[in-house]
């Protein structure tokens, strides 16, 4: 049968009594990954809705619990907001130059990060899980497709100094191994990284930075045999 509307599925997940024939709904959602994944994500947001706690945090407590003191600190947060917008630019031209899906140059307010992700458009092994705060489900729907990851990271409790990162999932043999022109394999994060000291010393940072990105990419979709002539192309971005 042809696969069921949004309407449907937000239906037979949030309305029990609306929808007759439920059986006949649960059969076709267990057979088909497209409805499956819709009505993830309906109830994905109907628990965030519900249940509003901060998410990829350890621990977590619910926002309207969470009335402890905080601290804000004016200075830094300016200084941080400068440095993405100048870093921004940069992915923003990486991005251009990859035709594939794509995510959009974005920010994670979760683990607080900018990021851009590139999908290869071959399905990936099922994700294992396991991101502290993270239903698993949300993990393997990002992750259900091979994708080559980079952002900025500006640091936390684990690590003082913020860095630049890129990973791939599934990681390729021979992926952590490659030599980088910049930056290198971080053990303590599974991925590469490029210290954000080294770039804002660099008498080049936006080249620095490219490098790294267009490196850890090439690494990745060389290594993974990507179908890169159909994926790329030179960046038209100015
Ligand atoms: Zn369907």
């Amino acid at each position: 049968m042809s696969h069921y509307n949004e309407d449907e599925l937000s239906a037979y997940a949030l309305r029990p009594e609306a929808t007759d024939d439920r059986r006949t709904v649960e059969q076709h959602v267990s057979g088909c990954r497209d409805c499956r994944d819709a009505l993830d994500v309906i109830e994905a947001f109907d628990t965030a809705l519900h249940d509003p706690l901060p998410w990829e945090v350890a621990d977590a407590m619910p926002f309207a619990e969470d009335t402890g003191p905080r601290d804000y600190e004016r200075d830094s947060a300016a200084r941080f907001r400068q440095a993405l917008a100048a870093m921004l630019p940069v992915f923003e031209r990486f991005r251009a130059g990859f035709t594939g899906k794509s995510s959009p140059v974005h920010f994670w307010w979760g683990s607080f990060d900018l990021a851009v992700t590139r999908f290869s458009g071959r399905d990936a092994p099922q994700h294992p899980g396991g991101v502290p705060g993270l239903p698993d489900r949300i993990t393997r729907d990002a992750y259900s497709q091979e994708v080559s990851s980079a952002g900025f990271w500006a640091g936390g409790v684990t690590q003082a100094a913020p860095f630049f990162y890129s990973y791939a999932y599934p990681e390729p043999d021979g992926f952590r191994g490659r030599p980088l022109p910049a930056g290198g394999w971080n053990g303590d994060f599974q991925e590469f990284t490029l210290p954000y000291a080294e770039v804002r010393a660099a008498r080049e940072p936006e080249a620095l930075l490219t490098s790294f990105l267009q490196s850890t990419y090439d690494t990745a979709a060389e290594l993974a045999d990507w179908d890169r002539a159909r994926l790329e192309r030179e960046p038209v971005a100015p």
